[in-house]
């Protein structure tokens, strides 16, 4: 299957042929659906088939061997017919909106120090867990931070290196509760130009301004060392 987000994550639609379908979903032989992983939901969207049906689909995992992505349909949807056409289409404005949290949870990962431990990205609201003893966050001056990294306008790319590579420079990891796509001898890296460099298989934005403005929400204890930084949309 070929995953045409981990290319261009731009894309919003494709051209497809229909593999196999099972009570698990619908495989095509390419798709730009991200399944879920790394805190990032799997896309939404549809599959319109030649002759101009709509078949919803309401999530995306991945499939057993991790380089595929199972289509999941809603409840009672008529599944297309294997080797039939299908153009596959997500839901950009959700997409789009997770993606630039995406990035900006890597942007407070450059502003806090400490290991994260967990996180989710959401549409209107994301968050990450950070290992903190003993520290005070300064809610405004940790937002004030974000916005002028957004400001700056940084570029965001991809890179990939071999898992010799990653051994080699483990301070890179900076997610303890998400191993980074790795086996297949190489590691896909995020780099956020002179800000932050982690391995991640997300979706991102190009720029870091396209995020847009953001506050930080809650800061919540989350037992003796865990601190939950929450992240919305500002306006
Ligand atoms: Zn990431």
């Amino acid at each position: 299957m070929e995953l045409l987000f981990r290319e261009d994550a731009y894309l919003k639609d494709c051209e497809a042929t229909v593999v196999s379908v099972g009570e698990e979903g619908v495989r095509l032989d390419r798709t730009v659906f991200y399944p879920m992983g790394g805190g990032q939901p799997g896309d939404s969207g549809r599959l319109k088939t030649a002759s101009g049906e709509e078949i919803r689909v309401v999530d995306a995992r991945k499939g057993e061997n991790h380089e595929d992505v199972v289509h999941i349909l809603e409840p009672d949807a008529v599944s297309p017919e294997i080797g039939s056409k299908v153009t596959a289409e997500v839901d950009w404005d959700r997409r789009y909106r997770l993606m630039r949290m995406h990035s900006c949870l890597h942007l407070l990962c450059a502003v806090v120090t400490g290991d994260v431990t967990g996180g989710q990205i959401g549409e209107e609201k994301s968050r990450l867990d950070f290992n903190l003893p003993d520290t005070q966050l300064d809610k405004e001056a940790l937002a004030s931070e974000l916005n002028r990294l957004i400001t700056e306008n940084h570029s965001v790319a991809e890179r990939w290196i071999t898992d010799e590579e990653l051994a080699a420079s483990p301070d890179l990891v900076r997610t303890m509760s998400v191993k980074p796509p790795s086996g297949s001898g190489k590691v896909r890296l995020l780099d956020i130009a002179g800000v932050d460099l982690q391995p991640c298989g997300g979706t991102h934005i190009r720029e870091t301004g396209e995020i847009g403005r953001v506050r930080i929400g809650k800061i919540e204890n989350k037992g003796r060392q865990n601190r939950r930084i929450n992240i919305h949309f500002d306006g």
